[in-house]
């Protein structure tokens, strides 16, 4: 797909953030490029538009950036997995490991329902932890996690493309 250079050229990488070591991968350059943020949209929607995909869930916070334009493309619901003690009415959390300490990713309650056919959204796939979470959240909630889908996946994710037993998708690796 000649749509992927020009997706892998639009993001940033700086160097030692948010500490020493790392290359972080910047997507927010991509989202100032009208062609190459639409371009990435329009791969997501032409994969996921006739899978009869109820909800598009998207993890705090980049997943947010390009989670609704998909769901709306699509005709589903959009789904917001949020930080702690950010969403106001009763929920469900998920506490998940990283690196360094933990994290935890939160869901309403009634968000999904039980025949819910969902797919999750974030900008990267490191460890896939993160993913993971959101897939519990989702299934502890009675939806059915068709894939994860991500812009960028770490490459130890091609020979293995899944998380958690679920399908991962992701269109570019690390520049
Ligand atoms: P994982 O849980 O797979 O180890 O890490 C993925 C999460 O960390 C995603 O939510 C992603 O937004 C964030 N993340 C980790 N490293 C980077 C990076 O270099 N660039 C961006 N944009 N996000 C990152």
């Amino acid at each position: 797909d000649p749509r992927l250079k020009a997706i892998t050229e639009a993001i940033r990488v700086v160097p030692h953030f948010p500490k020493q070591g790392i290359m972080f991968q910047d997507i927010t350059t991509l989202l100032l490029d009208h062609k190459v943020f639409k371009d990435t949209i329009d791969i997501f929607v032409d994969r996921y538009k006739d899978m009869g995909i109820s909800i598009v869930a998207g993890v705090e916070a980049r997943g947010f950036f390009f989670g609704p334009s998909i769901a709306l493309a699509i005709g589903s619901k959009f789904v917001p997995l949020r930080k702690p003690r950010k969403l106001p009415g009763e929920v469900i959390s998920e506490k998940y490991v990283l690196e360094y300490g933990s994290d935890c990713l939160e869901m309403h309650v009634g968000a999904v329902k039980p025949g819910d056919k969902a797919i999750v959204i974030d900008d990267l796939v490191a460890t896939g932890g993160t993913l993971s979470a959101a897939i519990s959240l989702l299934e502890r909630g009675g939806a059915e996690v068709v894939e994860c889908a991500c812009v960028i996946g770490l490459s130890h994710f091609k020979d293995d493309c899944s998380v958690n037993g679920k399908p991962l998708y992701f269109l570019v690796e690390p520049r």
